[in-house]
Order: structure tokens, then C-alpha cells, then sequence
């Protein structure tokens, strides 16, 4: 089905809504609605609360009716979603990554074509559990450091623009509907995940952390502009 749209993001008092002026999209199977504004904070605490145990596997799980502040399961999901709602690109800059959760939803980013690249302390790469030698072996960019100091940030950016442009204008053999794509998909609001927790399953079960999740543009663009310059200086994973 195809629905008026312009009109309706222009305003009734726009100029172009006055003169009957509008974009058409398409809005049946298929159709990728934009995604909403954002602003979510989300926090763990000590408890290691899971619905699960109170009411049975799956009886709280994704979509169920629990909303229990500190709930691990839905809290850890909360961040699974957003990366599974990715459409074109992720860049993550963790100190240490072991949660199989968000390893997994990584993974599933990058096998749909999602373009993700990881920056990572250099120490906890090989650290035990962690998932970063098999993000290098399923192909996915990894970049770290060989440091005395600490890659102490965590956060994740969700299809910036910026990283969306930058991606379409190194991809020479773009046909017509890859470029109609990208417009599209830069259209879709970016997100950044980011707070202290690190993205191990210690820090979801039990740490009292918090991370904030936003679709505030300036804000991503600050964060898209600090990946950036670390990305550029940082050398690539190298398993031993
Ligand atoms: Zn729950």
C-alpha cells in the first residue's frame, strides 16, 4: 500500500502541506518503517534479577509482561534488539567482550551484511571467554591496541549516518537500488548504546551498571567522530 508522507513530516503550517505537496511510500509488506526516537536508560544491579526463575523460561522472555527494573533478561534484550534492528552498520569499542548474547546478535549483524567493525583492549582480546578470535574468524574487523593503559570505553554506534555515507562512498560497483537502499537506510535514526557496562555476562548478572541508549544525533556524531580517530591509530587483531 502506498500512504502520503511528506505532508505529514512537513506540518499542516509547512508551505509544501499548505499547497497539497507530499511524498509517497510504501507502507505494505516489505516496508521498513523509520525507526523511533530513543532515549532509554537502562540499569543492572546485584540482584542478577531474572524473570525467568520467577515465572518460568519464556513466560517473561521477549515480549512477555515483565518490567522489573533490574531484570538481566530484558535488559540484556533491550540492547540484543537494537542490534539486531541494524541496517547497515555497527561499530563497538568495548573494553572486554564476552557475552554470548550480544556476541551472537553480532554475529547475526554481520551474516545479513551489516558492516561491523570492533575496537577492543588489546589484554582482553585474549582473555578467556572472550568472543573477539571468533569475530576475527567469521571476517569481522577487529582493532586493538598494545598498550600499558586500558581501551576503557563502552559504547556502540547503531547505523550512524555519517558511517552510512562513508560506507556507500567507498562502494564503487553500487547499483541504482543499493544507492536507493542506503539513502533509505540513512533516512532509518542511528543509536548509541553507552554506559559502564562492559559486555561480558559478569556485568549483566551481577554489577550494578547502566547504559544509556539514545537516537540523539549531535550526540552520535560526537561518538562516531571518537571511533573514528581510535579506528584510524589502532592495529588489526591479530590472533596468536
Ligand atoms: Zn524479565
Amino acid at each position: 500500500m502506498w500512504v502520503k508522507w511528506g505532508a505529514a513530516l512537513l506540518g499542516a503550517t509547512g508551505a509544501a502541506a499548505a499547497a497539497g505537496a507530499c511524498w509517497w511510500r510504501w507502507a505494505g509488506a516489505g516496508a521498513r518503517a523509520q525507526r523511533a526516537a530513543v532515549n532509554v536508560l537502562v540499569t543492572f544491579d546485584d540482584s542478577g534479577f531474572r524473570c525467568e526463575q520467577e515465572i518460568g523460561a519464556g513466560g517473561g522472555g521477549a515480549g512477555g509482561a515483565c518490567h522489573h527494573r533490574y531484570c538481566c533478561v530484558h535488559n540484556l534484550q533491550r540492547i540484543v534488539d537494537f542490534l539486531d534492528d541494524a541496517r547497515t552498520c555497527i561499530d563497538i569499542c568495548v573494553y572486554i567482550f564476552s557475552c554470548d548474547a550480544l556476541a551472537q546478535a553480532v554475529k547475526r549483524a554481520h551474516d545479513r551484511g551489516v558492516v561491523v567493525r570492533i575496537i577492543t583492549d588489546f589484554d582482553m582480546a585474549y582473555n578467556n571467554g572472550s568472543r573477539i578470535c571468533h569475530f576475527y574468524e567469521q571476517g569481522i574487523k577487529v582493532k586493538s591496541k598494545n598498550s600499558n593503559n586500558l581501551m576503557h570505553h563502552k559504547f556502540c554506534i547503531i547505523d550512524s549516518p555519517s558511517r552510512i555515507g562513508e560506507i556507500y562512498s567507498k562502494n564503487s560497483n553500487v547499483t541504482f537500488m543499493n544507492y536507493f537502499l542506503h539513502k533509505i537506510n540513512q533516512q532509518h535514526r542511528g543509536i548509541l548504546v553507552n554506559g559502564s557496562l562492559n559486555w561480558t555476562n559478569q556485568a549483566i548478572n551481577g554489577n550494578w551498571e547502566h547504559v544509556l541508549i539514545t537516537s540523539h544525533l549531535p550526540i552520535i556524531k560526537l561518538f562516531q567522530s571518537e571511533f573514528n580517530e581510535i579506528w584510524k591509530t589502532f592495529k588489526e587483531f591479530q590472533p596468536y
